[in-house]
């Protein structure tokens, strides 16, 4: 048995995982943990963490190794948190030295990201796979790649930034201080945002596409825009890598539908003719869980050192 942890900005999931990927037990708690600055940043996140956790270790005396997806850039060599895109104060930061210390348990922590395309890899809908490149549509858009079977985090841990892809000219300024990104098109904030900014409605991602089921046309073009720029980003990313399995997960994903066709489209459009009909593009099955399960193969990886 192991603990897979996946840590997003606004809540922690937590679930007891077999060797077989079943879920047991699961609980999930709120944590503000974005936008903390300051020297207490790295203290709150270890206390959140551990005061997550404490409960089902103590319930569960089985579990040996803990995995945790945490939104941050991680070390290769060393494990050490480089950076947390989301929280300014955590810079240069051992996590897993810290939680291991509070935790006397074995503690292994990846990017988000990075563990949900392991989980998708390793108990998605489609197995047997060599590589696999998936995007995660949150409040930003997360991407990770698993190829010839081995996650790849990059020289420094920052790789599959798809979020940050350049893809509108004079578009769209985005949060890394760059315009044009991905994410200002196709995340859920952004879809959010489009639509206030036509409608002066303040809705969220999830009911913006209630809305657009219901035939609403601003919510449908908002949703077929977000589905075309995820094409055209695909597109761009498997001319590079020839990675012919995408999975996409997160809130936005379920809009599926509505995604697809304007993806399909555009990501057809823009590949080169030998790939053309070749790049197989799903919504990831595990959706939620594939966080959770990528943190939990990682920790099973470990379970039997
Ligand atoms: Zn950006």
């Amino acid at each position: 048995m192991v603990l897979g942890v996946d840590v997003g900005g606004t809540n922690i999931r937590l679930a007891v995982v077999n060797a077989q990927g079943d879920i047991g037990e699961r609980t999930s708690q709120r944590a503000e943990l974005s936008q903390l600055a300051g020297e207490n940043a790295a203290q709150h996140v270890l206390d959140t963490l551990s005061d997550a956790i404490l409960p089902l270790l103590e319930k569960h005396p089985q579990i040996s190794v803990i995995g945790i997806g945490f939104p941050g850039f991680f070390d290769n060599k060393t494990g050490r948190m480089i950076a947390s895109p989301n929280i300014p104060g955590l810079r240069d930061f051992a996590l897993t030295d810290a939680l291991q210390e509070k935790l006397h348990l074995p503690v292994h922590v990846q990017n988000d990201a990075s563990l949900a395309a392991l989980g998708e890899f390793r108990f998605g809908a489609v197995q047997g796979l060599n590589s696999l490149l998936h995007l995660t549509l949150g409040t930003g858009i997360g991407g990770g790649l698993i190829l010839d079977g081995k996650m790849y985090g990059g020289d420094g841990g920052i790789a599959m930034e798809i979020g940050h892809m350049h893809i509108a000219p004079e578009g769209r300024i985005c949060g890394c201080g760059n315009t044009g990104c991905l994410e200002t098109y196709a995340s859920a904030t952004a879809v959010s945002k489009g639509y206030f900014e036509q409608s002066g409605k303040r809705l969220n991602a999830r009911e913006i596409c209630l809305l657009a089921e219901q035939g609403d046309q601003l919510a449908l073009t908002i949703l077929e825009e977000a589905g075309h720029y995820l094409g055209r980003a695909i597109a761009e990313t498997v001319k590079l890598l020839d990675v012919r399995h995408v999975s996409i997960s997160g809130g936005l994903s379920q809009a599926w539908p509505l995604l697809f066709p304007a993806l399909s489209q555009a990501l057809e459009e823009h590949l080169i003719p030998p790939l053309r009909g070749q790049i197989h593009v799903r919504h990831s099955a595990l959706n939620d869980d594939a966080g959770i399960l990528g943190a939990a193969s990682l920790a099973l990886a470990h379970s039997s050192e």
